[in-house]
This record gives C-alpha cells, structure tokens and sequence, in this order.
C-alpha cells in the first residue's frame, strides 16, 4: 500500500508523458512519420562529437578504482574547480571549488537546494508558466508553491503581483530563464527588478528570500540575446545548472548547483547541500559524466536545427492567424489556444496527429506548449496539420 501522501502526486501527474505514451500508438497507427509529436523536451540533436570522444577517452585511460569509486558527495573537486576558474574568467566572479555541488541534472539540483532551505509550511513563490515539476519538488519538502503569473503579453513576470504574494512564509523564489515553456528569456530589467523587491523583503522580515535560478537552457539562445547572471544582481542566489540540453545529454544526469559566494549563510549552505546529495539518494554525480564536463564545458549543441525550427513554425503559426509570443531561447513556443479551453483544444490537436501540451500542465490555461526539438521534417509536414486545426476552430 502506498503512503496518502504518493497518492497526491499520482493524480494528475505528468500529462506531458501520458501524451508521448499516446504518440508511440498513434505511430503505429500512422506510421511515425505521420504523427507531429511536439510533447516532449527530449533533444534531438546529436551531442556534440567531442562529448562521447571525452567519455571514451577517460574510459581508457583514468584508473579504474578512482573512476568507478566514490568521489566526494559535492563532486570531485578538481572538476568543481575547473567551474569555479570558468565562472571567474566569464562572470568576474570570486568563485572556488566549494560554491559547487555536482548534481544528477537540474532535477537533483532543484531538490537539494529545497531540502537545504525548506521547513514544512514554507512557500515557494513560481512565475507561470512554469515547468510543472517544481509543484512536486517542492512539495517533497512540504514547501507550499505559490505561482505568480507572468504578463501573458510577453511573458515576464508580473511584478506588482510578485510583491503582492510575497510573504512572511516566502522562502524562496524559482526563476527559469531562458523558460521552459515560453522560451523567453527574462531581461535585466527584470532581474534587477526581482533582485529589489527580494532585498527590501529579505531587510524587512530579517531573513533572507533565496533566489534560484533554474538555468539548463542557458546556452539555447537565439538573434545573440543575453541573458543576465543573476549572482551579479542578487546575493541569496542559487543557479541550478544541466548540461541535458546545452550538451543533449538528459539520460547521463549531469549539472550542478552554484551558490553564491555572498549568500548568507554561505558555509553552512555549502555543508547542507553536500549531505542532502547523498541523504537524498543522489551520493553522488555519474563519475565519467563528472570527468567529461572539464573537457566540454565551453560546447553546446548546434543549435541550427532549433533556429530554424523556430524561425518556420513561429512564422507559419503567425500566418495562420496563432497568436504567440517569439521564443528567444530553449526549443518551446507557447502559443495562445484558439478556444479558452486548452485541454480541449490539445485534444482536438490530435485528430490532426498533432501533439502539443496544454499549458494548463504549466499553471497557464489558455496556451499550448509546442516543443521543437523535432526534425525539420516534422515541422515543414505538421504544417497541414496546424492549418486544419485552426480551420476547425475558425468554422
Ligand atoms: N528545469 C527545467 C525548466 C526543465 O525544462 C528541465 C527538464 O526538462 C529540468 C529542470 C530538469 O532537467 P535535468 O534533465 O537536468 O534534470
């Protein structure tokens, strides 16, 4: 029998799988070539040549007793070092191997920080849309998320609602940028407005607000946009780091969480996170992915295949008369639904063989996800698919 509190996770959950699973059936159905799965976040490009070439190299050639052994909990140091010189050489930053702990993804990252800083009760502040995860992780802790939404006309956040929920209970607040599921990338105005309104909370309630900054799109930007490090505006920052997109390599589980050297309470984070990655089960980052971030560290993905991804389907939706916000980052566009109700509307998608998420999963009805990290193939013929949907909404 399992426990009440598994149950409140199962209802609901994962819509986003569920969908994938429904995708595999309509292929055999279809034929795969006929089914425009925009579901998932799963990367379809090919990891960099030097990722694979790096792992078969230390395969060879490190010991096999160190490889295979246990590192320290944080990740081995001379790894977490090289990150820390990395930081320093781009950021400016102050950095050393102790602002590291190497993480199982972004995932592990997000759940050690909230096991380090949560008591039950405490609340977590969400811009929406969000990945919709952070409901779950959160309440692992008995953290409470208390979701914010963001201006819908461009998608950053709201700040006036922001300072409005802001509470005595308000602990922590996740930003993700660039976003997943709008594919903005939240500005220095933005950031500099967050990081204000947190420093006047934390001053007024003698106690600090953590900011974490959720960041495994970092490098999947596009039109040469930047986007801010948020350590250089906030002192109370954590950055959750993956390299599952920037490398595509989500089955390896490989990131970090960087906490910042002025942090209050810096030391005693640092000792928290160490044991929470291995009371947590993690204990520990896969060794030979931990050894090949110092050799890819500076890579990512071609990204080509996305920019155009991007470039057609935010076009061709436009032309049909979609309405959508232009993603400047990661491989999601989040189109408005041609009805209000979104599920609905996702449904109806799939008499076209078109798969899209409602963007009810991430705290915002009323949209649709459409994840582009497909073939180009896929976009170019879903196209018919798109056009059909919008006639039977237009009828
Ligand atoms: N955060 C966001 C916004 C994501 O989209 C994902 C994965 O899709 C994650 C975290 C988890 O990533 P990882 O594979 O590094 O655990």
């Amino acid at each position: 029998m399992v426990s009440e509190k598994m149950k409140t996770f199962m209802t609901g959950n994962s819509a986003i799988r569920a969908m994938f699973e429904e995708g595999k059936k309509m292929a055999k159905v279809y034929g795969s070539e006929n089914v425009y799965d925009f579901s998932l976040g799963n990367p379809s490009v090919e990891p960099p040549k030097e990722v694979n070439e790096a792992a078969i190299n230390i395969l060879r050639t490190a010991n096999p007793n160190s490889l295979h052994g246990y590192p320290n909990n944080s990740g081995y140091e001379d790894v977490r070092l090289h990150l820390a010189l990395r930081s320093n050489s781009i950021h400016g930053t102050d950095y050393s191997e102790k602002n590291y702990v190497i993480t199982t993804g972004a995932a592990a990252a997000l759940n050690i920080i909230l096991k380090v800083i949560l008591d039950p009760g405490d609340e977590v502040i969400v811009f929406a849309p969000y990945f919709g995860e952070y409901n779950n992780y959160v309440k692992n802790y008995d953290g409470i998320v208390v979701p914010v939404m963001a201006d819908l006309s461009t998608f950053q956040p709201d700040l006036s609602s922001f300072e409005q929920k802001l509470s005595d209970k308000t602990r922590a607040v996740i930003i993700n940028t660039p976003n997943n599921p709008t594919g903005v990338v939240y500005s220095e105005e933005t950031i500099k407005a967050i990081s204000l309104i947190l420093d006047n909370k934390s001053r007024q309630t003698g106690k600090p607000v953590y900011l974490i900054s959720d960041e495994p799109y970092r490098e999947l930007v596009y039109d040469n946009i930047k986007v801010p490090f948020v350590p250089d505006y906030y002192n109370n920052t954590f950055v959750a780091y993956s390299y599952s997109k920037s490398l595509s390599i989500p089955g390896e589980r490989i990131g970090y969480v960087c906490v910042n050297s002025a942090a209050d309470g810096f030391d005693e984070i640092v000792s928290c996170l160490n044991v929470a990655n291995r009371i947590l089960g993690f204990v520990n980052a896969p060794t030979i992915w931990q050894k090949v971030i110092p050799y890819c560290s500076d890579l990512s993905v071609d990204k080509s295949v996305y920019e155009l991804n991007r470039k057609d389907l935010y076009s061709q939706l436009c032309g049909l008369g979609y309405e959508c916000v232009k993603p400047q980052g990661a491989f999601y566009m989040f189109p408005k639904t041609l009805i209000p109700d979104d599920k609905e509307f996702c449904n109806a998608a799939k008499e076209f063989r078109l798969l899209i998420v409602p963007g009810s999963s991430f705290g915002c009805p009323g949209f649709c996800r459409i994840s582009y990290c497909v073939s180009h193939d896929t976009v170019i013929n879903s196209y018919e698919s798109f056009k059909a949907l919008k006639e039977k909404f237009s009828r």
